[in-house]
């Protein structure tokens, strides 16, 4: 899913929400988590292509899957997990509720729209499978080889 639709569908969630519980932090907290969750992408970038990427190489980068290997470290069901306990833990802490429901609406569109396997999704399988990204995102191969 890309950025422009992950940010008109954090807006939407992060409004509904403050519609709901009249909770500025929690709508703060999930509308710059659901968003800013894609600067993950920065340190796949990085790695992979140096530090000398521009702004309008890093969108082509990374619209044409040019990755050998994928950590995304912050795209993870892990998190949402984790983020889940915390909110729970804390008596349903705004900011901890708002990053807990902007990870998980983010991660759960990433797994419908960018994949046919949800465990794409998790840390742990990626890491077993080496954050290999031919066989993490085999949907994006024919894109990434037509880049080349
Ligand atoms: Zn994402």
């Amino acid at each position: 899913m890309q950025l422009q639709h992950h940010t008109a569908f954090s807006i939407t969630i992060s409004g509904i929400l403050y519609l709901m519980f009249k909770s500025w932090g929690l709508a703060i907290a999930c509308l710059i988590s659901g968003i800013f969750i894609d600067l993950d992408h920065l340190v796949d970038v990085i790695r992979e292509h140096g530090w000398s990427v521009r702004v309008k190489e890093f969108f082509d980068i990374c619209r044409k899957a040019q990755f050998d290997r994928i950590l995304l470290v912050w795209h993870g069901w892990e998190w949402v997990i984790l983020l889940g306990e915390a909110s729970w833990q804390t008596g349903w802490n705004p900011w901890i509720t708002g990053v807990f429901i902007g990870i998980s609406q983010h991660v759960v569109l990433d797994s419908l729209f960018n994949t046919r396997n949800p465990l794409s999704y998790s840390l742990i399988w990626r890491w077993r499978r080496d954050f290999h990204f031919d066989t993490i995102f085999p949907k994006y191969t024919a894109i990434k080889y037509r880049h080349r």
